[in-house]
């Protein structure tokens, strides 16, 4: 047995069982789930389950201590990838773009750098099919 909750066109909301979804289906087809308020059979559906909504009042971070921690966290996670980048990646600064395309356009070998480039020239770096990433970059001294 499997429950449902309906719901017809009418705004009635019930539930109702059924041997199995495949029964349900069938019913469905042919017209013959009837709503108990007004008798109608035409426009009886399944109502959509409600999603639980991820941010609900429950997951918001509490208190300052939380979002301390969380912060904390995200600075060193940060930090990390700021350390792997700078150990994997050669630092071109403000050449980036250029070198970016280069290293696309397979006129130089290829390698990982990193560098700065505007919002608009990573777009259109994106637009040409290369791939790059934006990191939020934060400095290694931290107060
Ligand atoms: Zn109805």
């Amino acid at each position: 047995m499997i429950k449902y909750n309906l719901e017809c066109s009418c705004g009635e909301k019930f539930e109702s069982w059924f041997q199995s979804s495949n029964e349900y289906d069938k019913l469905s087809k042919k017209n013959l789930i009837s709503c108990y308020a007004c008798g109608s059979t035409k426009d009886v559906k399944k109502s959509l389950m409600a999603p639980n909504v991820a941010m609900s009042k429950n997951t918001v971070v509490k208190d300052n201590d939380q979002k301390k921690e969380f912060y904390t966290n995200v600075k060193k996670k940060l930090k990390d990838l700021r350390e792997y980048v700078e150990k994997n990646a050669e630092y071109v600064g403000d050449k980036f773009v250029s070198e970016v395309r280069s290293i696309h356009y397979d006129n130089k070998k290829k390698r990982s750098i990193y560098g700065t480039a505007s919002l608009k020239e990573t777009k259109e770096l994106t637009d040409e099919g290369i791939e790059v990433a934006t990191i939020p970059w934060i400095p290694k001294e931290d107060s």
